[in-house]
């Protein structure tokens, strides 16, 4: 059922088994776990069915870009238009790229600080497939594999060709299936989807451990109470952060920010491009006569073929202490008779503590206060990128495909860096809580009730486009909370009161 806020008389108290505050690729995959079930779901959404500028303005902070040599470049802009506040979040912009994870990930890699998730791939699993069932994709599975074979560069030594796909379930694409995906979902029977619906604050009981309710107000100055047995923050990798250092009125810094961990290590993914344009020499692979045919990369240019994106293997990453890396060769282009593909490369950001999200002394319409993004790519991000760029150069070479033509000097990073719009790491998750914001299950540490979805979560980033792994994740915290929430018996009646709150 979808009900507009700003119809309910001021000071509404609703009550449901789930609050779940957001409805985009977390949300939406969290609710429709639920369709159908004995429980009620209360889906709280600041926007509305249509992208507005003036719900949207309520994402607007500060940004600034820090490269490790000290360059920083404001980047404000990026903190509205990476994301979209309507039903569907920004599964109405994404490209729909997906890949899986790497098991090595999920690893604790030693040359890499602050590395390790506390669940491996093999948990992770079954619920990838299902992600992909959602998404309409085909697993990635050894079926899929076979299907498109992997291109190594050198013999599998160092680089070979990832698998990408991508689902149809965006806006971007003309058609009904998104449309379709996002109503059936908010228009459940047992799900009550608020539409401008913005979540303010977040409310514990007497005893300081449990959350009871949640404040949402709507922008023309209402004020509302969602109360449930169980709450999720699905507001998207910068605004869980936000939400969490907003509700500091009972707990000093923002609920689970004990241990100062709340907006910390936040990271995206790096695409560095040297394009013309920026003044940068195009890095571009000149091709050995004939190499280019026998790559075939880019078959009938096709996207969903094979693609030229290549990267490094887990044991290059371990022998060299190498952060993820690939090499995008993009479509071949002729020039004088020769083959040339332009090349694009993509980072891992590595977890850095100084890399955070806080809060400014500027507040939104609604009054919460605005982010501050200080986003840093640091020095050992810059010397692992260096390292394996060199390394791919080499393995070209040797391969007899090709060579790399790049200026090193040139790599002042920051300024040739383009950002993903992947919010990546600021409520992560450690089973300790002095290392993470999250426990395993995704719950805040310190509260029995507060869960988070999406990539804040992400204790590292890795190389792969993050939202099927924020699908993955967000299906297995709905197994936990029904049976969470089945254990504990009893099932809230979805109601609103007016004037009660
Ligand atoms: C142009 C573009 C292209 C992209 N391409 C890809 C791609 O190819 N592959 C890929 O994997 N990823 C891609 N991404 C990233 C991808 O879109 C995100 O990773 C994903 O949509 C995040 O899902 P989410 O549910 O965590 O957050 P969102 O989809 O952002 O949803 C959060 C929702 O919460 C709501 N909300 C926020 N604050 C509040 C509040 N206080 N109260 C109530 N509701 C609130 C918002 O309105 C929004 O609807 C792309 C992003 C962009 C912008």
């Amino acid at each position: 059922m979808l009900i507009d806020a700003r119809s309910l008389p001021d000071g509404s108290r609703i009550t449901a088994d789930v609050v779940i505050v957001g409805s985009g690729a977390a949300g939406l995959a969290l609710a429709g776990e639920f369709a159908g079930s004995a429980l009620t779901v209360c889906l709280l959404e600041s926007g509305g069915e249509e992208s507005s500028p003036e719900v949207n303005a309520l994402s607007a902070g500060q940004g600034r870009l820090h490269g490790p040599d000290g360059v920083q470049l404001p980047c404000d802009d990026y903190l509205v238009e990476s994301r979209e506040r309507s039903l569907g979040g920004t599964l109405n912009l994404w490209g729909g790229k997906c890949a899986e994870l790497d098991g090595l990930d999920f690893e604790e890699r030693e040359w890499i600080a602050h590395s390790g998730w506390p669940l491996d791939k093999a948990e992770l699993q079954p619920c990838y497939a299902r992600a992909c069932a959602l998404l309409g994709i085909a697993p990635f599975d050894a079926r899929q594999r076979a299907a498109v074979p992997v291109v190594a560069l050198n013999g599998e030594r160092r680089f070979t060709t990832a698998l990408r796909t991508f689902s149809d379930l965006t806006g971007k694409l003309a058609g009904e299936k998104f449309h379709r995906y996002k109503y059936a979902v908010a228009n459940q029977p047992n799900v009550s989807t608020y539409l401008h619906a913005n979540v303010l604050d977040l409310v514990l009981d007497e005893a300081g451990q449990a959350l009871r309710h949640v404040v949402f107000g709507t922008l023309d100055g209402r004020r509302h109470v969602a109360q449930g047995r169980v709450f999720v923050l699905a507001a998207g990798g910068l605004e869980n952060p936000r939400l969490l250092l907003n509700a500091d009125s009972q707990q000093r810094g923002g609920l689970g920010n004990a241990h100062d961990q709340v907006g910390r290590c936040f990271a995206g993914h790096g695409l560095l491009r040297f394009l013309a344009g920026n003044d940068q020499p195009p890095a571009v692979v000149e091709y050995a006569p004939g190499a280019a045919q026998r790559l075939g990369l880019y078959l009938d240019k096709d996207p969903r073929a094979v693609q030229g994106i290549f990267t490094l293997s887990r044991a290059a990453q371990r022998r060299d202490a190498l952060a993820g890396f690939s090499a995008t060769l993009e479509p071949v282009v002729q020039q004088d008779g020769k083959d040339y593909s332009p090349v694009y490369f993509s980072i891992e950001q590595q977890p850095d503590r100084e890399s955070r999200l806080s809060l400014g002394a500027q507040r939104d319409a609604l009054g919460l206060r605005r982010l501050v993004m200080d986003w840093r790519f640091n020095a050992a991000d810059r010397d692992s990128f260096a390292r394996a760029v060199a390394l791919f150069a080499a393995e070209l070479e040797q391969a007899g495909i090709g060579r790399l033509h790049y200026d090193a000097d040139a790599l002042r990073f920051v300024e040739v860096l383009e950002t993903a719009r992947h919010h990546i790491g600021a409520t992560r998750m450690s089973d300790d809580p002095r290392e993470g914001v999250v426990d395993r299950d995704c719950r805040v540490h310190g509260t029995a009730n507060l869960y988070v979805a999406g990539a804040s979560v992400f204790p590292t980033s890795g190389l792969a486009n993050p939202t099927l792994t924020i699908v993955a994740l967000a299906l297995r915290l709905a197994d936990r909370l029904k049976s969470q929430l089945r254990e504990r018996g009893g099932v809230a009646t979805s109601r609103e009161w007016a004037g009660a709150a």
